[in-house]
């Protein structure tokens, strides 16, 4: 379906000043996790904004006063449903270089905290949605857009999203991507590996198991057997399968051996590992140390008590991939370029917990996500708007029957 006259006139309906007040008005609401009932205020900011312009809404309680906001624009039942998801929480202000809830303006850029990560994706997902609800167009399939918290933690909003039975053909999650989309990201876990020994006098050490040491063993097993087999793991949506050593915590004083060695990871796995497999090797590891030492004592635990952050794994065939890389082409006149250096988002979760075919696309430069100086491009936040609306046309299609202009 060519959509493109159909866009060109809802283009003209875009009102750049109205797209700016929205996402300052949306950096306005601090939304991170020192704030009490973090993201309600926003989310019933953007309650009142759907009600107002006319879009069905509803708030989602989740945990004490946080709650999911979702928009529906509904079709006529015989299209392909789209998700438009976004976070409300933003990281801490920490020390920024302005005032982070301002929505200053300068150089052509909005600043504040979350401008990019992701505000100002939010506003432009919501006044795509306005503009196609205020044209009375009558789409094929529904629009429906997830406003969620906790994605800066533990992704709270999308995990009850996903448990909840969410269905959608395709999804698009707005994270700022600087006109590059992802269609893979890694999977992300956390582990903690526990070396035991037996505490003694430290006059005395060969009375006891020093920890320490045998945490030695373990951490040149991993440096020398694991590292470069995930060296030779690459995915090209996803990149480079990894580990990092993050935090190391054992022994009391010089004077004792110490029994207890704890040390926390990250590790980053592509598709073909999985949890089950991430956590294996290191038994393995653990296993061939213990036939060779007895005394050898150590296990892995995950560190996650939420649902697993698995990778994200798109089909680059997938209608919704296919249908934002036109939208991206035919506004910007360049084909999107495919990144693979995403860290993990909610993407991951919606692709494979609810098994909808997803894509990350969305205004905003990355670079600037989580610094001091967080800001978005006034001119890429109205092409984000662009983009999701020419999305949606494609994506979800157009009754014609019921098109007027
Ligand atoms: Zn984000």
């Amino acid at each position: 379906m060519d959509i493109s006259k159909i866009y060109n006139e809802l283009n003209k309906k875009i009102i750049a000043k109205d797209v700016i007040d929205l996402t300052r008005a949306l950096i306005r609401i601090p939304s991170h996790e020192y704030v009490d009932g973090r993201e309600k205020e926003v989310g019933l900011f953007v309650y009142d904004y759907l009600k107002a312009n006319d879009i069905e809404t509803e708030l989602i309680p989740i945990i004490g006063k946080r709650a999911n906001v979702y928009g529906y624009i509904r079709g006529n039942g015989q299209g392909k449903n789209l998700l438009l998801n976004g976070h409300l929480d933003t990281v801490p202000p920490f020390e920024m270089n302005f005032d982070p809830y301002e929505g200053i303006i300068e150089n052509g850029y909005i600043l504040g905290r979350g401008a990019g990560d992701m505000k100002g994706p939010i506003a432009a997902m919501l006044y795509a949605m306005k503009i196609i609800n205020d044209s009375g167009i009558k789409l094929k399939g529904d629009v429906m857009f997830t406003g969620v918290i906790g994605e800066e933690r533990r992704s709270e909003g999308t995990e009850y999203l996903v448990r909840s039975g969410i269905k959608a053909d395709g999804a698009i999650v707005g994270e700022p991507s600087s006109y590059e989309y992802a269609i893979g990201h890694r999977g992300l876990e956390s582990l903690e590996l526990v070396i035991r020994g037996k505490s003694a006098h430290g006059g005395m050490p060969h009375l006891g198991i020093n920890a320490i040491e045998k945490a030695a063993v373990l951490i040149y097993a991993i440096k020398e057997q694991l590292i470069p087999k995930l060296n030779e793991r690459y995915s090209y949506k996803m990149g480079q399968s990894t580990l990092n050593l993050a935090v190391i915590n054992g022994g009391k004083q010089t004077c004792i051996v110490p029994d207890e060695v704890r040390i926390k990871l990250d590790r980053r796995y592509i598709s073909g590992e999985s949890v089950d497999s991430v956590i294996a090797e290191f038994n393995e590891i653990i296993n061939n140390i213990k036939e060779k030492d007895p005394e050898f004592d150590a296990e892995v635990i995950r560190l996650t008590d939420y649902l697993e952050h698995p990778p994200l794994d798109t089909d680059e065939n997938a209608v919704i991939v296919q249908s934002v890389k036109e939208a991206v082409n035919y506004i910007t006149g360049k084909e999107a370029g495919l990144t693979n250096k995403r860290g993990w988002t909610d993407a991951g979760l919606i692709s494979k917990m609810a098994g909808i075919p997803t894509i990350i696309y969305g205004p905003g430069n990355i670079a600037f996500s989580h610094t001091k100086h967080e800001k978005i491009l006034i001119d890429d936040l109205i092409t984000g708007v662009k983009t999701y609306l020419y999305s949606i046309l494609k994506f979800c299609e157009i009754e014609f029957d019921h098109f007027s202009i």
